[in-house]
């Protein structure tokens, strides 16, 4: 592989195209004064946000159906993503056959799509500022582009990464919270309509009661008691949140 090349023109990329015809091409995410340098001289100056949404990484329950692993220390084998360590012998190596399925990629893309918004409605990127490619294989990469992004560090990329991701979201600064009227205790939530993670909750938590069963209620943490009542109140709960929500 040829690497460490820099152009100052358009046609020069293009000459060097043509004179060489390879068969890939790539290229850094990464601003440099001088690209041809050595790594340790080329002097960063920046880099794009990118974001690569993978449906390797996407727990799809189709993955059982076409996706194989085998552990060729023991020659243990089975359905799914792979156990992470062999259940047979406890090594940590397999030999894998991944596919991307049609539900595959739909789920990247329904990703891609939550991220988008992301991008645009809570960090207020411009759509100018965005691209998103088909990453020719199992999903898609998102570009994030401009000076709001060029000179962020690596903690700083972990910080907009774990946003994104909602690590270590704590609910109480979105709007959950429990107080107390009189004997009651309430929980008081965030709206629909709200912006960021606390709209998302809502939405959350409004498509799940949407759609849960009782048994679904139950695998959250839910008493069985509670989630009976919410099985038989659904409609009207559901109702409430035209309103404030049924918090
Ligand atoms: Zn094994
Ligand atoms: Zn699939």
């Amino acid at each position: 592989m040829l690497r460490h090349k820099g152009f100052k023109s358009p046609s020069e990329l293009h000459k060097f195209l043509r004179d060489l015809t390879p068969s890939n091409v790539y290229y850094s995410c990464a601003y440099y004064e001088n690209p041809e340098a050595r790594m340790d001289e080329k002097g960063w100056l920046g880099a794009d946000l990118i974001f690569d949404i993978d449906a390797d990484h996407i727990p799809t329950p189709c993955k059982k159906n076409h996706d194989t692993w085998i552990c060729p220390n023991c020659g243990f084998a089975g359905r799914g993503e792979n156990p992470g360590k062999c259940p047979n012998c406890g090594s940590e190596k397999f030999e894998t056959r991944i596919w991307a399925c049609e539900l595959c990629l739909e789920a990247a893309k329904a990703e891609t799509l939550k991220l988008l918004d992301m991008l645009l409605e809570d960090f207020g990127f411009s759509e100018k500022e965005i691209s998103v490619f088909f990453s020719g294989h199992r999903g898609y990469h998102v570009h994030v582009e401009g000076s709001a992004v060029r000179g962020l560090d690596s903690v700083a990329r972990k910080e907009i990464v774990d946003y994104v991701s909602g690590l270590g979201l704590d609910p109480s600064f979105h709007g959950l919270r429990l107080t107390r009227y009189g004997a009651a205790r309430l929980i008081q939530g965030p709206n629909l309509d709200d912006e960021g993670w606390r709209g998302r909750i809502a939405k959350g938590v409004y498509d799940f009661v949407l759609t849960a069963s009782e048994e679904d209620f139950l695998r959250v943490g839910l008493p069985r008691k509670t989630a009976k009542t919410l099985v038989e109140n659904r409609g009207k709960i559901l109702e409430s949140w035209k309103d404030n929500g049924p918090w």
